[in-house]
């Protein structure tokens, strides 16, 4: 059984990489593949692994704790949702990178607890390309200024940027905003803001990781192309 379905999955990721690799047609390298496993059990999850996926990404804390146990010793879990500042305690052991930094109060409590539990926290900063704040993230223009108030907390340490797109059926629109994204993510890096590493670029879901992977994504997070439906 179990075997059956890593090689289900190593089938799907490799359709996955295959159609990266002919969108990016060599501009870019390979995105990594973030398995996105919300809503999905560690039965369901733990043949990852046999598809070689050694990272995975959640997107809800109480969901973490409560699947912790059964990943922890074969996963690295990455935090991609949306985080309220008094769940950071939560995790903050137990995630090894956030992606979903957007605020002054979050980063100040990030930092805080890392302290408290001796660690330097790798995040990301969440940029909403069309400003759409339900969902989270700042402004594309905003973001610099962000990046000088938080760079100096010794607790956190930025590590690039990470974008949820809006849900657009154009895909001449949608490559328009990766390509956004890119360039925002390159002038940050040129910037060179001390205490501040662009090293990694997250965007691109089960929808649209051909076209993140054409813009120059380091990471795309995917779901359901690769787990199937979520039930
Ligand atoms: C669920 C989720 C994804 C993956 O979505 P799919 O469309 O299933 O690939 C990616 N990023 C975030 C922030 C998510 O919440």
């Amino acid at each position: 059984m179990r075997m059956e379905r890593g090689e289900e999955l190593a089938g799907r990721l490799q359709t996955i990489r295959e159609r990266m690799a002919r969108a990016s047609e060599g501009r870019y390298p390979l995105p990594k593949v973030l398995a996105v496993t919300k809503t999905h059990t560690p039965e369901e999850i733990l043949p990852l692994r046999d598809a070689g996926i050694l990272e995975i990404g959640e997107n809800r804390v109480q969901e973490i704790r409560e699947k912790l146990p059964f990943l922890k010793d074969f996963f690295q879990i990455h935090l991609i949702g949306q985080l309220q500042s008094n769940k950071v305690k939560y995790i903050i052991e137990d995630v090894c990178l956030i992606h979903s930094l957007d605020r002054l109060s979050l980063a100040m409590e990030i930092d805080r607890q890392a302290q408290r539990h001796g660690r330097v926290m790798p995040v990301l900063v969440q940029v909403s390309p069309v400003g759409e704040p339900q969902k989270g993230g700042i402004l594309p223009e905003e973001v610099l200024p962000f990046l000088r108030q938080v760079r100096q907390l010794p607790g956190l340490r930025v590590e690039g940027l990470m974008a949820v797109m809006p849900n657009l059926e154009d895909r001449e629109q949608l490559s328009g905003l990766f390509a956004g994204m890119r360039a925002l993510f390159e002038r940050v890096r040129g910037e060179g803001i001390d205490g501040v590493e662009m090293r990694e670029l997250s965007m691109g879901m089960s929808g649209d990781y051909d076209l993140a992977a054409a813009h120059g994504a380091t990471l795309v997070r995917i779901g359901s192309a690769l787990l199937g439906p979520r039930g």
